[in-house]
């Protein structure tokens, strides 16, 4: 049993001096495998400070972070290979999809097993298995111009999943989309979490999906307060 995502006592203070800003002053956050999280807080609070921190982005100021069987930050990076830890344990999905123009959609998703080492055709096969299952199989030889925003979103999350990775972290992944749409993300996210046992965190101010966790976190004033959400089917 991995641990999923264990954060103790994070703190990221940005600058030096007078000028210094503490954007986190002491996180506790727990994410167990299978379990997607709500995180939630004023703008300025400090969610993507965290998601950055946790994601090996930028480095904390002190405390512990544990992702999967590893505990990758402890007043220092464990990891000797951050680039490694991003691209084989973190899937990341962003507000905008980041999709690669000059490639079509199956090779947008393709492309990061490719680079871990998976024999093409094997990365184009599972490729093309978790756009299946997230109904954009009939788009996969079209390049990502031709897709509406919804699709494109979708071929993120398939992008963010297809290494399997132990923990997902979404940075407001609804925004641009309608309700239905928003919806449809969050049915995939809570699929996919059960089905590979993967964490997820989801940042979001979207009232669409709040509903929809059994719990979130909220940041005010650099640290996190834990509360029950609704949980509601989807
Ligand atoms: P949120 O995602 O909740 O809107 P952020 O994590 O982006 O919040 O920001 C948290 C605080 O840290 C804010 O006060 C912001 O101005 C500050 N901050 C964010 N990034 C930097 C940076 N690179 N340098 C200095 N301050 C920063
Ligand atoms: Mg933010």
């Amino acid at each position: 049993m991995t641990t999923g995502i264990r954060i103790e006592d994070v703190r990221k203070r940005y600058g030096h001096g007078d000028t210094a800003v503490d954007a986190l002053k002491g996180v506790d956050m727990e994410v167990a495998p299978g379990e997607v999280v709500g995180l939630i807080g004023p703008s300025g609070s400090g969610k993507t400070t965290l998601l950055k921190c946790l994601g090996a982005v930028i480095e904390p100021t002190s405390g512990r972070m544990t992702l999967g069987d590893d505990l990758i930050y402890d007043h220092g990076w464990k990891i000797p290979d951050l680039r490694a830890l991003r691209r084989d344990k973190i899937g990341f999905i962003f507000q905008a999809p980041y999709l690669i123009p000059f490639l079509d959609v199956t090779d947008n998703v393709a492309l990061l097993p490719m680079l871990s080492g998976l024999p093409n055709s094997q990365a184009r096969s599972r490729a093309r298995e978790l756009l299946e299952a997230l109904d954009v199989g009939h788009r996969a030889q079209a390049m990502p111009s031709q897709l509406s925003g919804g699709e494109q979103q979708r071929v993120a999350i398939a992008r963010a999943l297809v290494n399997r990775p132990p923990v997902i972290l979404a940075d407001e992944p609804t925004a641009p989309l309608d309700s239905e749409r928003a919806l449809a993300v969050i049915r995939i996210l809570n699929r996919m979490a059960a089905q590979f046992e993967t964490a997820i965190i989801v940042v979001t101010h979207d009232e669409k999906i709040i509903p929809t966790f059994r719990r979130l976190y909220q940041i005010r004033d650099g640290r996190t307060h834990e509360q029950a959400g609704d949980g509601r089917e989807v």
